[in-house]
């Protein structure tokens, strides 16, 4: 038996959330954690070609106005609305501290996004999860009842499945004394953004990053629109915990992405396209899916373990992510590569199905 020290009481214990693997080997086909196969927009690499390091010297500006000014402008809504934090992880764990802070459960999907259960026990939020039905879809009634709160991803992950804007709507007007935290990580592949509902409903959180559909993940940008009041007290307590944390060429690269519209068009409207072509072949091969709005695919085949099919395609340098995890356990997430690593895993599998 392991023997605690004394200051161990002290400690506040936690089991981390687990992210997929980043192998270090090159030459793999990574389709394990959702970022995009492309680079980020063109603008990006010139901010950082024309990069000041005298300017690091300073503090950054911790309102990153520029990037807020800049996104306020693209989705329609007033500076005020929009928080700004390093990835939407930031984002989301500061809106946890801030406004799940009552006495009754949070809710969320019983398959959802492995992180918010980690928060909740971080910040002893008392929380209950929400069955999603046998087709992977959410029953809105489920959050009809007395709450502290709620957050869904649209479309959820890891199932790639979409609600419509009036879907939530519905759960955001049954809900007046909580705040409804809708999580678009996924929204621009396909799906409608709740953000205009922002102007109607004073509890509702919308929140999105720039780590998949505009290709920075390492960059860490993530945001949250919101009614003025909201965002007002995210940000009282972002400022009350670490006030520095978007660095001044991340928002310099972050301003430049949100204006190059066309680009980030451009490599959307590339990955839809190669998910639908993936969706056909994976069916061919005896998969069933999920008709997924999302940059990945989750799918289960047929006849052999998602396990196995898991270990093969590791064993031959293509990462897909697999949990060994009640109700998924015989799934796989399968991120949208480029139209060559999509034929690449088509043809593994053509080859170790048969
Ligand atoms: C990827 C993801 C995030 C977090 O992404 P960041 O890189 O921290 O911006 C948040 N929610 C969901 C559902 C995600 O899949």
């Amino acid at each position: 038996m392991e023997i605690s020290m004394s200051w161990e009481k002290n400690v506040r214990r936690v089991e981390p959330y687990v992210a997929g693997e980043q192998p270090k080997r090159e030459g793999v086909i990574k389709l394990n954690t959702n970022e995009c196969p492309y680079p980020p927009s063109p603008k990006v690499k010139e901010v950082l070609r024309q990069m000041n390091c005298e300017k690091l010297r300073l503090y950054p500006d911790m309102d990153a106005q520029k990037l807020v000014d800049a996104l306020a402008d693209y989705y329609h809504v007033r500076p005020e609305q929009v928080f700004v934090g390093v990835g939407s992880d930031d984002v989301l764990a500061m809106a946890f501290m801030t406004f799940f802070y009552g006495d009754k459960p949070i809710l969320f999907p019983d398959i959802t996004y492995s992180f918010y259960d980690v928060w909740a026990e971080l910040l002893r939020i008392p929380y209950r999860t929400c069955a999603l039905d046998e087709e992977f879809c959410i029953r809105k009634e489920d959050y009809f009842v007395p709450n502290g709160g709620i957050v869904i991803p649209n479309p959820n992950a890891p199932t790639g499945v979409l609600e419509d804007v009036s879907f939530f709507e519905e759960i955001i007007a049954a809900n007046p004394d909580s705040v409804v935290i809708v999580d678009e990580a996924y929204v621009d592949f396909g799906g409608e953004s709740t953000i205009p509902l922002t102007e109607k409903y004073d509890n509702l959180l919308v929140v999105q990053t720039f780590s998949k559909s505009r290709a920075m993940a390492g960059a860490r940008i993530g945001f949250a629109i919101g009614n003025e009041k909201l965002i007002g007290y995210l940000k009282d307590v972002k400022f009350s915990f670490n006030s520095y944390t978007m660095n001044m060429p991340v928002i310099e690269m972050g301003t430049a992405a949100v204006l190059d519209d066309a680009y980030f068009k451009e490599i959307v409207g590339k990955i839809v396209k190669t998910r639908e072509w993936t969706k056909k072949q994976l069916k061919r091969l005896g998969f069933s899916l999920a008709d997924s709005k999302a940059n990945f695919l989750f799918a289960t085949h047929e006849k052999v373990f998602a396990k196995d099919i898991f270990l093969a395609l590791k064993e031959n340098n293509i990462y897909v992510r697999h949990w060994n995890k009640e109700r998924i356990g015989n799934y796989l997430r399968i991120t949208i590569g480029t139209d060559e690593q999509m034929e690449k895993l088509v043809a593994f599998l053509e080859d170790y199905l048969q």
